[in-house]
Parts: structure tokens; C-alpha cells; sequence
């Protein structure tokens, strides 16, 4: 056996020399790594080692010699233990200096660009409470219906009711449709048995409209009293304008399943963004923190610096946000999302607000922008907003193909930014600079938008 510098269950003192980017203290016995909870660089700990693994190992702390002044008092570990505001121990001017780190590295290391300035994070007044969804899991505790979160890597489930960085008024939608549902006598899903109903609350809520939708994620079709109980949810909480059934039969994490009910109300909501109407479905994409959604497309269209005459692509499009709240300024607009039914919210959405130049298509991104290629558009500013895997390398293949002067970068994940900005330097696509956004304070999430021009040679 591999001999390391700590063993399982010793106990010693350390110094936390960094922050993980999951937020995990880091310090380092020997050259052995040993990620450590609730601990804030330049804080002196002692630890207990919980795990050794291979490369690296975990510990808890048991007393802090020294505390950061960096650290706020964080009155609920609950945020902490679960994942759900895993850097609410940490003070939001710090947060947001973290951020504007990971970027920074991220760059350096993979990238290689140490040169490519990353502005200061734009942060939040209040950085709290302002989820518009929640995806909540429901089980049984001492024989009620109970939602909450998992423990850290597991599927325990602590029983939270205020969650803290979501919108106070889904909390409260929460316990409210947990009560409903336990009044008609509604079965908690079992996920080690793969038994019971209920599996998942969702909730969305729009940020102006104050419209709420409320998924019910069952675990089978036939849902007795179902429209009844979605009536009882509408009259309790009167936001609510629309109530799903989700069905999701599989043993899986993955949330959702394939089909849906409506069981009261229409089967979306509508919201304001930047002054334009969206409609949003459950399958659709939106943006959780609407206020700083906006400064995000706001930094976009900045560095875009759209004509009247510009053609436009708005890749990974979901709802259409981007590009039809850039429509107007200029000539056209192509988008293009793989779920159909963003797709089809992002036709109406152009409807509801008189938009008739923008063209929205169900495809991945990749395949229609080198049919794009082939077909001889030429736009002049890309839009992208991939998921965290990033770009696919053909997407950027096709992309410099058709010359565009600017391309504008949304990321929510600095790794495969930099991953690809190295691809578009190799095209002769320079990243200019770097705005990261804060969309989730309290979280280690890092959003970000990058300019990326042309380089004339
Ligand atoms: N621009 C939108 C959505 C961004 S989220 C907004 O700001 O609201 C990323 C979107 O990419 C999701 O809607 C997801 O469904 C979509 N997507 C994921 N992989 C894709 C692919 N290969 N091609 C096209 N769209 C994809």
C-alpha cells in the first residue's frame, strides 16, 4: 500500500492555503492535498482526517485556532452541509474576488492567456434570496411528506424550509403545496426502493410577473385527485397560473421525465426580461437570477456593439432571451436550441412582442451552424451561451468559417471557456476581455461574458 502523510482519523493542525473551486478549504500536508469544509484560506484548523484517497483526501475541522476576516457568521450549516450556499461562510466582497480568481486562472492555465484582462465581478446588492426556481426533492420523515436537500454527495435528505438564496415567495409556495399534498394523502417517492409518487416540487416564479408554475414530478402517470389537488393549489396560493404533472418512471438523478399533464392553468408562465415579454415552459431554460440575467445580456450587448445592418446568430438560444432582445437594433436574427419546446416559446416570443426578424431553430448548434456555413450566411456577431460542457469543437470550426467580426461568449463554466477560447485563438479569435456576472452569490457557480474579435492579418 501507498504510503501518505496523514492517516484516516488522525488528528492535526493545519493552515488553509486556498480555496477549492467548490469552496472546499484546501491545505497541504507534505504535498498531499487535503480538502477540508467550512475553512477559509490563512485559517490555522484542527482537523480530523475523514478519507485518504489516491491523490487527495477530505477532513473536518474540530476547532479554529484562527479565523479569516473574511469569514462571516453563517447561522444555518444546513446551506453549507447541502451545497445549497456553499460560500455563505464567506463575505460577498470576497465572493466575488473568487470569482474573478477562477476566471483568471482558468485562463492562465488552460488557456494560456495570463495577458486577457478579467474585470472585476459584477455583484449583487443583495445577494440573497433570489432564485426564481426551485427543484425541491420530497421523502418521508417521521411519517409526513418532507422537502428539503441532500446531504453533500448523498441522497439523505435534510429538511429545510428557508432556503436562503431563493425567492422568499417559493419557499413558502414550497411548504404550502407540501401541505396540500400531505391533506390528500399524496405518497413520498422512495428512491432505495424505487416505490411511492412524489418525486420532485418544482416551482418557477416569474421575477415581474409574479406568475408562478408548479411541477409535480411523479414517479407514475395515474395521479388520483390529481386536477383537484392542482385547483386546491391555485386557490391557496393565488400566483399560481399553471400546475404540471411531470412523469418520470426511471431510476435516475435526472429531474425531469419525458411527459407532462397540465392539471390547472396554462402550461407556462410569462416574465418581463430588459423590457420584453417571455413566455417559459417547464423544459425550457431561464436564467435564475433575473435581475443579474439582465446585467449579463446587458455586458453582451455592450461588447457586441450591434449595427442596424448586423446579422445576427443567437446560439443556444432556449427562449430566445439574447437575440430578441437585440431584434430590433438590428437586421436579423438566427437562432438555434436542441429542446423543441424552447424553441417553440422562442417563436412566440417573438410574436408577443412584434418581432419579425428573427428565425428560431430546433437543432443542435453545432450541426445548423455548418449548415449555416454551407448555406453561405454571414453574420457578423455570434452569440453563444452554451451549457458547462462548452462549445462542441465543430461549433467552432463552422464558426470562424463564416468570419464574423465579433463573437460575444456567455459561460457558465471558466474551464471549458478557456478550453475554448484556445481553440478560437488558434482560428485567428482573439479573447479581449472578460466581464464575469455574479448570477449565483453564495454559490461557487461563475458566470461570464467574453469579447472575442477577429484578429486582422
Ligand atoms: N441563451 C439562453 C439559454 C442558455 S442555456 C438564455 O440565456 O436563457 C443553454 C441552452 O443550450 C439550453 O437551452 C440548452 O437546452 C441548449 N443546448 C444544450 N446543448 C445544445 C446543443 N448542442 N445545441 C443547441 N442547444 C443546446
Amino acid at each position: 500500500m501507498k504510503d501518505y502523510p496523514v492517516k484516516k482519523n488522525q488528528e492535526l493542525t493545519v493552515t488553509i492555503t486556498d480555496l477549492s473551486h467548490e469552496g472546499m478549504g484546501i491545505a497541504k500536508v507534505d504535498h498531499y492535498l487535503l480538502f477540508i469544509e467550512n475553512a477559509l484560506p490563512g485559517e490555522v484548523v484542527d482537523i480530523k482526517v475523514l478519507k485518504v484517497g489516491n491523490k487527495f483526501g477530505f477532513a473536518k475541522v474540530m476547532k479554529y485556532q484562527s479565523t479569516s476576516p473574511d469569514r462571516v457568521k453563517n447561522a444555518n450549516e444546513d446551506l453549507l452541509r447541502t451545497g445549497i450556499a456553499p460560500l455563505s461562510h464567506l463575505s460577498y466582497e470576497a465572493q466575488l474576488v473568487f470569482k474573478q480568481k477562477q476566471v483568471e486562472n482558468n485562463l492562465k492555465k488552460i488557456a494560456g492567456m495570463p495577458e486577457v484582462p478579467v474585470l472585476p465581478t459584477i455583484g449583487m446588492a443583495k445577494p440573497d434570496h433570489y432564485r426564481n426556481k426551485a427543484q425541491i426533492p420530497v421523502r418521508k420523515i417521521d411519517g409526513k411528506l418532507a422537502t428539503g436537500f441532500y446531504r453533500k454527495n448523498s441522497h439523505d435528505m435534510i429538511a429545510i424550509e428557508d432556503f436562503y438564496i431563493q425567492d422568499e415567495a417559493i419557499d413558502e409556495a414550497i411548504v404550502k403545496v407540501r401541505e396540500i399534498l400531505e391533506r390528500f394523502g399524496v405518497k413520498a417517492y422512495n428512491e432505495t426502493a424505487h416505490e411511492g409518487f412524489l418525486r420532485h416540487i418544482v416551482i418557477r416564479r416569474g421575477h415581474y410577473s409574479h406568475e408562478m408554475m408548479v411541477v409535480l414530478v411523479t414517479r407514475k402517470a395515474k395521479f388520483f385527485k390529481g386536477e383537484t389537488i392542482a385547483e386546491v393549489i391555485h386557490e391557496e396560493i393565488p400566483e399560481v397560473v399553471s400546475v404540471i404533472q411531470n412523469i418520470n418512471e426511471e431510476r435516475t438523478n435526472v429531474i425531469f421525465g419525458e411527459k407532462e399533464v397540465v392539471l390547472y392553468g396554462k402550461s407556462y408562465i410569462e416574465d418581463q426580461l430588459l423590457g420584453k415579454t417571455f413566455r417559459i415552459s417547464a423544459p425550457s431554460f431561464y436564467q435564475v437570477n433575473t435581475e443579474q440575467a439582465e446585467i449579463l445580456y446587458e455586458t453582451a450587448f455592450d461588447f457586441a456593439q450591434l449595427k442596424k445592418t448586423d446579422v445576427v446568430i443567437d446560439a443556444y438560444s432556449g427562449i430566445g432571451t439574447i437575440g430578441l432582445s437585440v431584434a430590433d437594433r438590428v437586421d436579423h436574427v438566427y437562432g438555434v436550441e436542441s429542446i423543441p419546446e424552447a424553441v417553440a416559446d422562442a417563436k412566440i416570443n417573438a410574436e408577443i412582442n412584434g418581432i419579425e426578424n428573427a428565425t428560431y431553430l430546433v437543432g443542435k448548434a453545432e450541426k445548423v451552424m455548418t449548415q449555416w456555413a454551407r448555406e453561405d450566411l454571414k453574420p457578423d456577431i455570434i452569440f453563444v451561451d452554451p451549457p458547462r460542457k462548452g462549445l462542441d469543437a465543430r461549433f467552432i470550426e463552422a464558426a470562424v468559417n463564416v468570419a464574423p467580426d465579433r463573437i460575444v461568449y456567455v459561460s457558465c463554466n471558466p474551464a471549458t471557456l478557456a478550453r475554448d477560447l484556445k481553440l478560437f485563438a488558434a482560428a485567428g479569435y482573439q479573447a479581449e476581455k472578460v466581464q464575469p456576472v455574479d448570477l449565483f452569490p453564495q454559490t461557487y457557480h461563475v458566470e461570464c461574458v467574453v469579447l472575442i474579435t477577429r484578429k486582422n492579418d
